[in-house]
């Protein structure tokens, strides 16, 4: 753990329990449901060891990370139906290995456009407790 690392602190006291954000923890991943949610159903792959980039990963955690980002985009898929995801790892912001599963729509009307094209919106869409308690719910019963 990098105590300067924002995903590092929020893993480590996520995965202490009943955080109604966190979906599913897997061998390397902790599965969570976005703060904010612009894209129905979009959330978030956290590596639970600190490694700065994929090709840093040793080949076997990164062949079973590409194994649960498959597991958990297939539930998302199965839970909302969207027209189809996209699939981001950047970590120029925060640099902890770390996939973002949106799901798209077609109904967006910016639906052939990066997922961040609508980023000046993404506060107004912010969950509370509540409301990431349903997504967990809904996402869980497809794993
Ligand atoms: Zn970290």
């Amino acid at each position: 753990m990098d105590k300067e690392c924002s995903i590092c602190q929020q893993v480590d006291s996520w995965r202490q329990g009943g955080n109604p954000f966190v979906i599913a923890e897997f061998d390397h991943c902790l599965w969570v449901v976005s703060p904010h949610q612009f894209h129905q159903g979009y959330t978030l792959l956290l590596l639970k060891n600190h490694v700065r980039d994929l090709h840093d990963l040793e080949p076997n955690v990164h062949d079973a990370l590409f194994r649960e980002v498959r597991i958990a985009a297939q539930a998302a898929v199965a839970a909302y139906q969207p027209w189809r995801m996209n699939y981001a790892s950047l970590g120029n912001q925060v640099q902890h290995v770390h996939v973002h599963l949106f799901p798209r729509y077609e109904n967006d009307p910016d639906h052939l456009q990066h997922p961040w094209h609508g980023a000046q919106e993404f506060e107004q869409h912010r969950i509370n407790g509540e409301q990431a308690q349903e997504i967990t719910m809904r996402l869980r019963a497809h794993l």
